[in-house]
């Protein structure tokens, strides 16, 4: 233990950052003055940041202020470990301030330094970065091999909702909320009417972890009832169920509340116990041990001009307003309209939700892909700087012109009726692409394909859908049509 005072970031909370010292916590109110931010997201952040107060008790200097720099600067006793943004690093090295090597994450920087640098200039991808991690850590492994035989199962994980069905029967824990919780919401209210911050959103009852102990109840609860359900309908999107058999641990994650590394063991524990399948856990075991750390690596990796190095697609749209107001009520296509409602509400969407709905709706328009960066930065409860720019900007945006994905997640109307209940009830038809009832997902993907042709056209993976373009007898009404949709 050092006689120095560590001061820990809101992605620092639990005791994975604690080595048992002085702490400094900073609420810092002009982090939420900065843009208008999810409220049920400035919720959470500041009552994880009281209760670590609250638990640390007289072991922490707990300082509500305006910036940082009013606790910080002048300081020279003061240790961080490595904070999680470019621009938290800067902060902290224009200081006197010692910086212990970066947590929370399997992998060391460290050690994906010299995956990387193995790779000698060739992609790096994240099935050859997942299979090293699985063999570094001996993770789902059988000495040198995969447990099972197979590295993946996504063969397996990309079912249909269950027919008929309106939801997946599963009610996953829900915090109490105290006495903290109260004082945020009594603050938030005085902030927004006062003008400091402008939130957008709901609020309603807190549905995320903010504590060690409640993260581990949510595990738990995970890991009980919804990870045998995880992998075959990883991909599946119902209009009554907005978790489906996903976690909700990307908040208390991304808080530090939640060891990774503790996470998939507990995982892998339930498969070697017989209690969950293994193509549930090796699903979840690639999210956290695979994405999770991959996205945090590229992040410094591919450098903090990464978002804005390129725009391969020259994608420059303004986001819509019901994006940035998160009303749905001007939508009628009914996966758009009941993702943007249950942003509103919780300020969260799983999985293909973003990709295939948030993401691909934004790709086939041509939004700015910075602005969209940000955008689900300070919308999505667990956005945060690091874990953005290689799913938003790489994965879903192609704006990096393919270093995360080897082609765009564009798809029509036909992948997401296959994979939910929203178009049996929305007036437009996913197989139609022309006339009144044309999808806006199934005629806004020939749109895209057609806007972007001549720079796609060196991607061997995109010559199959752009060969089907050239074979649309409509190819030029459908284009005309988008062009000039109002009602979507
Ligand atoms: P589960 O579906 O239960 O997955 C388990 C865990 O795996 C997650 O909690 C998360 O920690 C991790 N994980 C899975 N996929 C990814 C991924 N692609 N990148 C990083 N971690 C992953 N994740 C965030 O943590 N914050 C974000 O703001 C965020 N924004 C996203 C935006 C887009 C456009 C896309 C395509 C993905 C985004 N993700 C983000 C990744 C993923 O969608 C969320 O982590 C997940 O939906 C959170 O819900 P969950 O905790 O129930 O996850």
């Amino acid at each position: 233990m050092t006689d120095r005072t560590r001061w820990v970031f809101a992605g620092q909370l639990g005791s994975q950052f604690d080595d048992g010292g002085r702490m400094l916590l900073i609420e810092a109110r002009s982090v939420f003055g900065r843009r208008p931010m999810h409220r049920a997201k400035a919720h959470l952040l500041l009552s994880a940041l009281r209760h670590r107060a609250r638990d640390l008790g007289d072991r922490v200097e707990f300082h509500q202020v305006e910036r940082y720099a009013d606790v910080v600067d002048g300081r020279a006793e003061l240790e961080v470990i490595d904070p999680p943004s470019w621009s938290a690093r800067r902060f902290v090295a224009r200081r006197e301030i010692t910086v212990l090597p970066s947590r929370g994450f399997v992998t060391s920087e460290e050690q994906f330094g010299a995956w990387a640098e193995s790779r000698g200039g060739r992609r790096l991808l994240l099935e050859d970065f997942y299979r090293e991690v699985r063999v570094r850590t001996g993770i789902l492994m059988n000495g040198r091999d995969p447990v099972g035989g197979a590295w993946n199962y996504d063969a397996d994980n990309r079912r249909s909702p269950p027919k008929g069905a309106t939801t997946l029967g599963h009610v996953p824990w829900w915090p109490d909320e105290d006495d903290i919780d109260a004082q945020v919401r009594i603050d938030l209210d005085r902030w927004q009417a006062e003008g400091s911050v402008q939130l957008v959103g709901d609020d309603g009852p807190r549905r995320f972890a903010v504590t060690e102990e409640e993260a581990r109840l949510a595990l738990d609860d995970f890991l009980d009832y919804r990870l045998p359900d995880f992998g075959p309908y990883e991909d599946a999107m119902l209009q009554g169920d907005w978790t489906m058999a996903h976690s909700l641990l990307s908040v208390p994650l991304n808080l530090g509340l939640l060891d990774p590394r503790e996470v998939v063991e507990a995982a892998e524990a339930r498969y070697r116990a017989g209690a969950a399948p293994l193509n549930s856990v090796e699903g979840f075991v690639r999210q956290i041990a695979g994405w999770r750390d991959y996205v945090w690596h590229l992040y410094w990796h591919l450098g903090e001009e990464y978002p804005t190095r390129s725009n391969a697609l020259a994608a420059t749209a303004p986001l819509p307003e019901a994006f940035t107001t998160l009303d749905p009520h001007a939508i009628v296509a009914r996966c758009l309209s009941e993702t943007i409602d249950g942003m509103r509400r919780h300020g969260w969407a799983h999985h293909i939700q973003r990709l295939m709905v948030l993401g691909n709706w934004s790709l086939q328009h041509g939004y700015d892909p910075v602005a969209l960066n940000q955008w689900f930065i300070d919308i999505f409860v667990d956005g945060t700087p690091w874990v953005m720019p290689a799913n938003v900007i790489g994965m879903s945006q192609h704006a990096d012109g393919g270093i995360v994905a080897t082609k765009p997640y564009a798809s029509g109307g036909a992948y997401i009726s296959t994979m939910s209940d929203y178009c049996g009830s929305c007036r437009f038809n996913p197989k139609v692409r022309l006339g009144e009832n044309a999808c806006p997902f199934t005629a806004g993907y020939w749109a895209f394909l057609d806007r972007n042709e001549s720079r796609l056209s060196g991607n061997a993976r995109m010559a199959q859908p752009l060969a089907g373009l050239r074979r649309l007898s409509d190819r030029e009404a459908v284009v005309d049509q988008e062009r000039q949709r109002e009602v979507w």
